[in-house]
């Protein structure tokens, strides 16, 4: 039973070990986990890699944002499942942030996770996001939010396809899609 046990919090692993008490560990990106790099998206390194914070009052944001937009980004909030056009969004393109325009995803890391919310299984690139530790609704999970205005965006989870193994499973709401044709 020992063995068992120690087997099994062995293969948890250090990740889940910090959850359960005090600050939450960070690597060295300043994330709770790895947002892996897949490969390089062509033209991501002329997108706008200014990450210097976004900052606006809660009534400004009220303002500039749709009802669901400023429900998601702003207050956690969670869209229902299907009810985003970009989950059947299968286009070439750019997700951006929809609060402050930073490209988030690329089409060429989404995939039909059959759960109802857009999802990817890797970030445009690490960087634009950031992470913490989310233990609402006795659930443990890491949330994901964009690096520069804060914006939750959804939840990163390890059921997702290689070659991250990664489910991000985001909030149509919090993006604005962009397909290639209409960039630049
Ligand atoms: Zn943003």
């Amino acid at each position: 039973m020992i063995v068992l046990f120690l087997g099994g919090a062995v293969l948890w692993g250090s990740w889940a070990f910090s959850w359960g008490r005090g600050e939450p560990e960070r690597n060295d990106s300043g994330h709770v986990m790895d947002h892996p790099q897949v490969k390089p998206v062509a033209g991501w390194e002329s997108m706008d890699r200014d990450l210097t914070p976004v900052e606006r009052s809660e009534e400004e944001w009220r303002e500039m944002l749709s009802s669901e937009a400023f429900k998601v980004l702003r207050q956690e909030g969670t869209e229902s499942p299907y009810s985003s056009p970009l989950d059947g969004e299968t286009r070439d393109g750019v997700y951006h942030c929809a609060g402050c325009d930073l490209p988030l995803f690329h089409s060429d890391h989404k995939y039909d996770s059959g759960t109802g919310w857009p999802s990817f299984y890797a970030a445009i690139h690490p960087s634009h996001l950031g992470d913490k530790l989310d233990r609402s609704f006795g659930m443990r999970r890491v949330e994901v939010h964009c690096a520069r205005c804060g914006g939750h965006l959804g939840h990163v989870f390890r059921d997702g396809p290689e070659p991250t193994g990664l489910r991000y499973c985001i909030n149509g709401a919090a993006l604005t899609f962009r397909p290639t044709e209409e960039e630049g």
